[in-house]
């Protein structure tokens, strides 16, 4: 018997391919077990939905077994094989399954018929979503291989199977439109630099609000025709949108518009549309009437994963009444829209810029650290503001955001608005620097200093690549984490470190380890909310508690990064114990890869993150055991200073310049040169040309930036006479005031000809 390998069940673009086909959410549950038992070459297909309020699971499609179980047949945790490998949450394997004592005969199931009996549980981190079950009518037909192929093809399906679980339990109400108040502009704080120019688009707290108005005539009086064409075009742009998401995002998104496709099929959904357009009801209030129901249910249920999905409900009732309105050019997006947020969270935020949106406004208390390295990221003009008045903001209202200024103008006048139409044709001038761009870098007196890149998205790699940058001082790992519903798996992982590794061919490429915790929560870890997150169960923290997690994330690195050179570094490292446990967990997982047969190369470079004042009291110790440090500044600045990086009211107290950090900078880079142990740093103070003067000053030759910064800082430190900058910075550490030393700095900086 010749059965497909991982490599080919784990292509996500034929998990895509069924949302290509029209069917409701049980139809492609029915296509899975098609598509899985003829890739596996078995004789049945079952998959099994947990339900955790019945504590039962459900039989919801089948390949090969009677299918009038559908939906009847449920089975107990702990009852038959199925309800074993969920209630154990392992997987059993077994020549012959009948003959386990824990086999249960369901009769009129046609299952005497299969002896080779194969079940795995489907898991979404630590949710519970069901069991996948493989038969065959030979006795000892799977193997082990089978099995591990198996578990790659749950782990593969585990979020979309928890998409389709949800829309599934699913089964009305209208509310006032807002008043607007008179305001022409909102004062911000610009976050990500760039113009927006556009209608708002206001997202409301509750996220089930109406946010169906200022529609055009054209949706208003649309026919059942125009319906029909709304429906297929809609179809048609989501299936585009998410073969381009998976091009060029894919590491945060891989089948991100998998609900909207899914309710797009769900006859409780579009069904019940065209049963009231039927009835004579028109098709714009047909999809407002559904669209708010099912974001109102969504909103008020109990489960947290259910409420995430109002702004795809949303999302989704907004494309089809853009396109449902028939104007030309209308592509059903964002195109020409600015969203007006109280929060959002980073799936929403790519979803939202993956279908073009000309920029972003949110309310400082709903804005996370995440959210702005995101931002950045996907280059997508944004704004906090903590002015209330942002929430008398109406859809359709005229804005520009200026995310230069941080400032939103409403309804703007002629003038102003031609000013900044020129302003966003001149920003698209900027990067007209790259070939000015030198391969290496050097101080006017020819010190050679390194500038790598800071890589958030795996698309960043383009722009790192563009501005030459030395390899990649800091991968951010936890958006992948962040942007989905649950773990991803470690084959999921693999696939997005490789791509790091295509994407850039040079010896120094940098992983690091999650980094979760702080301003970084994930919403499907329980019990992650905590008094003081940025002092709890952060980053190696986390990691040293959830060893699972850990291990599937080494060994995922280990395997991508296999026959290359590179380097992996532990976040939040605060002695020598927690890097050798770190350390530990390295060493098992090239164990448990060789076990298992899998290809991995020898222990790649091991280096520590020094960013908290435990791990600079240690500095030495910890440069004499690594392989190399990295200053997280960011961190290092909030910690050493006790300032939260994420509070505005503080946000005058955050000082990088700061007599303490200039000293504790000059601490470890004296350490590092001592043991011989390469030092780096990260983080804004790497692209700080104040800071980079001191660094330069102190010997500090690597630095990590977001790639967009590469060509600003070169030209600087082309400026830069190293030797003037090593007096300097011995005299300002001879310097105990925060008003002295800024003044030298400025002054000296100042004075540089750039
Ligand atoms: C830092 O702390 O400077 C750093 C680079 O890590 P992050 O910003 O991801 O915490
Ligand atoms: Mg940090």
């Amino acid at each position: 018997m010749t059965k497909d390998n991982v490599e080919l069940i784990c292509n996500i673009g034929e998990l895509s391919d069924l949302f290509r086909e029209k069917s409701d959410v049980r139809g492609f549950l029915q296509k899975v077990v098609k598509t899985v038992s003829g890739h596996m070459k078995a004789d049945v297909c079952s998959i099994y939905l947990y339900d955790e309020y019945l504590d039962r699971l459900i039989l919801e499609a089948t390949e090969g077994l009677n299918p009038e179980l559908i939906g009847k047949l449920i089975l107990g945790t702990g009852e038959g094989l199925v309800g074993t490998a969920m209630k154990e949450l392992r997987s059993i394997l077994e020549k012959n399954g009948q003959e386990n004592p824990k086999f249960k005969a369901i009769p009129g199931s046609l299952e005497e018929q299969y002896q080779a009996f194969l079940a795995v549980p489907i898991l979404s981190g630590l949710t519970r979503i069901g069991v996948l079950v493989l038969q065959h009518h030979l006795p000892g037909y799977f193997n082990k291989n089978d099995m591990m192929a198996f578990k790659a093809i749950a782990s593969q399906l585990a979020a979309t199977l928890e998409n389709a679980k949800l829309l599934m339990g699913v089964s009305q109400k209208k509310e006032a439109p807002r008043k607007q108040e008179d305001v022409s502009l909102i004062k911000g704080q610009a976050v990500v630099e760039g113009i927006g120019i556009g209608k708002a688009y206001v997202m409301e707290a509750g996220r089930s609000k109406n946010l169906f108005t200022g529609l055009p005539e054209s949706c208003l009086n649309a026919g059942e025709e125009d319906f029909v064409k709304a429906l297929s075009q809609t179809e048609e742009q989501l299936q585009e949108l998410q073969t381009e998401m998976e091009e060029q995002l894919s590491d945060v998104g891989s089948l991100i518009f998998s609900t909207h496709l899914l309710m797009l099929r769900d006859s409780s959904f579009i069904g019940k549309m065209e049963e009231d357009i039927k009835a004579g009801v028109s098709p714009c209030n047909a999809i407002i009437t559904r669209v708010e129901y099912f974001m109102k249910v969504f909103s008020e249920s109990d489960n947290p994963r259910l409420q995430e999905k109002v702004q795809d409900i949303r999302d989704l009732g907004h494309r089809l009444l853009r396109n449902l309105s028939g104007e030309e050019q209308d592509s059903g997006d964002y195109s020409g829209q600015v969203l007006v947020a109280r929060e959002l969270l980073p799936s929403e935020l790519v979803k939202i810029t993956a279908q073009h949106v000309e920029g972003l406004v949110l309310f400082s208390q709903g804005a996370s650290a995440h959210i702005t390295i995101l931002a950045k990221s996907l280059g997508v003009p944004l704004v906090y503001t903590d002015d209330k008045r942002l929430f008398s903001i109406s859809s359709g209202t005229f804005l520009i955001i200026d995310g230069f200024q941080g400032n939103l103008l409403i309804n703007p006048g002629e003038d102003t608005l031609t000013q900044y139409r020129s302003l966003k044709k001149d920003r698209q001038l900027i990067l007209d620097q790259e070939n000015l761009i030198q391969e290496e870098t050097r101080t006017l007196d020819g010190e050679r200093v390194y500038l790598r890149a800071t890589i958030n998205l795996i698309s960043d790699i383009k722009m790192a690549v563009r501005m030459k940058s030395e390899g990649i001082g800091l991968y951010r790992s936890e958006f992948p984490f962040l942007i989905r519903n649950s773990f991803p798996s470690e084959d999921e992982q693999y696939l997005v470190y490789k791509k790091i590794f295509d994407g850039m061919d040079h010896p120094l490429i940098t992983l690091r380890a999650l980094d979760i915790g702080g301003d970084k929560i994930l919403s499907y870890v329980p019990d992650s909310e905590e008094e003081n997150p940025f002092l709890g169960l952060r980053a190696i923290r986390f990691l040293l508690e959830n060893k699972k997690i850990f291990v599937g994330q080494l060994k995922a690195m280990l395997r991508a990064g296999e026959g290359r050179k590179f380097r992996i570094m532990f976040p939040l490292i605060s002695s020598l114990d927690d890097f050798r446990q770190a350390k530990r967990m390295v060493d098992k997982s090239i164990e448990f890869l060789k076990r298992d047969g899998m290809d991995c190369g020898p222990v790649p470079e091991l280096g520590v993150m020094i960013e908290l004042p435990s791990a600079v009291m240690m500095v030495e110790d910890l440069a004499k055991e690594a392989d190399f440090m990295s200053v997280g500044s960011n961190d290092l600045v909030q910690y050493l200073l006790g300032v939260d990086r994420t509070n505005e009211k503080v946000s005058g107290l955050y000082d990088p310049r700061h007599p303490a950090v200039l000293r504790t900078i000059a601490r470890i880079a004296e350490a590092s040169r001592k043991e011989n142990c390469t030092l780096s740093i990260c983080g804004n103070m790497a692209f700080n040309k104040e800071m980079v003067y001191f660094l330069l000053g102190t010997g500090i030759t690597n630095l990590s930036m977001p790639p967009v910064q590469i060509p600003a800082i070169q030209r600087f430190i082309n400026a830069v006479d190293v030797e003037k900058a090593r007096s300097d910075s011995k005299k300002l550490l001879a310097m105990n005031s925060l008003e002295e030393i800024h003044a030298f700095i400025d002054k000296a900086v100042n004075g540089i000809e750039i």
